[in-house]
């Protein structure tokens, strides 16, 4: 495939434990073919820093958890023709809204994490960005295009969809959830 014709792709890390990146990663030689139809534009496995214009598509692993994040997220969807929601934590909070039965404030959840549970030095750091009251969902900030449920998503199933969506076709959930 010529370069002219290559999508603008980019990945999305925000309040994620990585695994759906490195559920992503463990396509292995299929990397190869998704390679050759796409131009990386923007991901934690590059050091671009600002999220580019005209990106035909995005996927976003994690939960929205902070000031930081959601600005970013919003700017993705500007910017991005189609977005995938990857992973539980994107999809439904999943892990990172566990954080949410700590009386909704973030306070408490600081003062959890790096006080009453802290071994040595129990300081809260000035320089976490500012929390949200609660972890959200894509869903509820912004429109989201697909979604591929697990935690992780299984690699196969990850390859389908972004093969499907590469091709210019709208991928078929329905019973892919066990896919691979
Ligand atoms: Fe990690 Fe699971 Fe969340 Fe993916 S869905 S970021 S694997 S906890």
């Amino acid at each position: 495939m010529s370069r002219e014709k290559r999508i603008n792709f980019a990945t999305v890390w925000l309040s994620g434990c990585s695994g759906c990146h490195m559920s992503f990663l463990d396509q292995d030689e299929l990397l190869i073919d998704l390679s050759q139809k796409i131009n990386l534009v923007y991901s934690p496995l590059t050091d671009v820093k600002v999220f580019p214009d005209d990106v035909d598509v995005t996927i976003v692993e994690g939960a929205i958890g902070n000031v930081e994040q959601m600005e970013l997220l919003k700017k993705v969807r500007e910017r991005t023709k189609i977005l995938i929601a990857i992973g539980d934590c994107a999809i439904t909070g999943n892990v990172p809204a566990m954080r949410n039965i700590i009386n909704n404030s973030p306070e408490e959840v600081l003062k959890r994490a790096y006080v009453e549970t802290a071994d040595k030095n129990p300081i809260i750091p000035t320089e976490v960005p500012k929390l949200l009251r609660r972890v959200l969902p894509l869903n509820e900030v912004i429109k989201v295009d697909y979604y591929i449920p697990g935690c992780p998503p299984p690699a196969s199933l990850i390859n389908y969809v972004l093969t499907e969506v590469l091709a210019g076709r709208t991928p078929v959930m329905e019973g892919k959830a066990k896919y691979g």
